[in-house]
């Protein structure tokens, strides 16, 4: 099982879902839904977190997933289920991160709920707006499209900025695709591309600082936005060109002609582990 077999299963079910948010067209705008789990010793330990940390990246992956769209975040919700560790001092802290972030965003906290659990649990839900039509997908990369990222991939911070304003930017240039960074730039480029039904060729990888090649395709969590745009077009400055999207077998992607594999973050196929330092 993989968490990209169970998307897939679903997607004949509900054919709204499969992008970084669901679209739904309400009234002169779209509004814009996500949700993401942040999930005790899966995505976090808490002995190496303050509250604050965890409340702020629960909250911010769900924006990159607005930005990833080229929306603008508007309300949030927050479940949280509690283990007999988390005290209130903790959830107030845990607040402190997430409501700090949210202010900075114009994002309004409007709800929530409270459960018990045997591993603290974190479910925030962002709706956001896009005008009609526009908003960023992740199935619009066409043959002869340039790949683009917003900045040096295989190190992501924990508190990382979700990438909105350029995500706005974006949408207003005509890029063709977007989509966030959240498993490794070979694993979500294979997801765009087979989205959009082409293939993708990379001819460099940015990496950060002390990251390896191998970070900076398969490592999650960078929280950057992979984007296409049409050959001419100028890209927003601070974006590095990584390759081309070709006519192909959809979802290929290679490295300078030689096959990549998808080998990023899969809930379903590694073993769970925190992996951000
Ligand atoms: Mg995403």
């Amino acid at each position: 099982m993989t968490e990209l077999a169970l998307v897939a299963a679903l997607a004949k079910r509900l054919p709204r879902i499969g992008d970084d948010c669901a679209i739904v067209p309400h009234g002169p705008e779209d509004l814009l839904f996500t949700t993401d789990l942040l999930v005790e010793d899966v995505h976090f330990r808490r002995a190496e977190r303050t509250a604050a940390d965890v409340g702020y990246r629960a909250l911010a992956r769900s924006l990159s997933d607005i930005a990833a769209m080229g929306g603008e975040p508007r309300w949030a919700t927050v479940a949280l289920a509690l283990p007999p560790w988390a005290t209130g001092r903790w959830v107030a802290g845990f607040y402190d991160g997430l409501i700090a972030l949210a202010a900075q965003h114009r994002t309004e906290v409007v709800g929530g709920d409270f459960s018990r659990a045997l591993a603290l649990t974190a479910d925030v839900m962002v709706c956001g707006t896009a005008p009609k039509g526009q908003a960023l997908r992740r199935d619009r990369a066409r043959p002869g499209d340039l790949i683009y990222v917003s900045g040096p991939l295989g190190r992501g911070k924990w508190r990382f900025p979700p990438r909105l304003a350029l995500g706005q930017q974006l949408r207003k240039l005509g890029a063709t695709s977007c989509m966030d960074l959240s498993d490794g730039l070979s694993l979500d480029l294979h997801r765009l591309a087979v989205a959009s039904r082409v293939a993708a060729d990379l001819h460099t990888v940015p990496l950060a600082r002390g990251a390896s090649l191998s970070d900076g395709l398969h490592r999650g969590e960078d929280y950057e936005l992979l984007f296409t745009l049409p050959p001419g077009a100028k890209p927003p400055r601070l974006t590095h060109a990584i390759g081309r999207i070709l006519r192909g077998q959809p979802g290929l992607v290679t490295y300078n002609g030689g096959q990549v594999t998808p080998d990023g973050h899969d809930h379903f196929r590694s073993q769970p582990h925190p992996r951000t330092p």
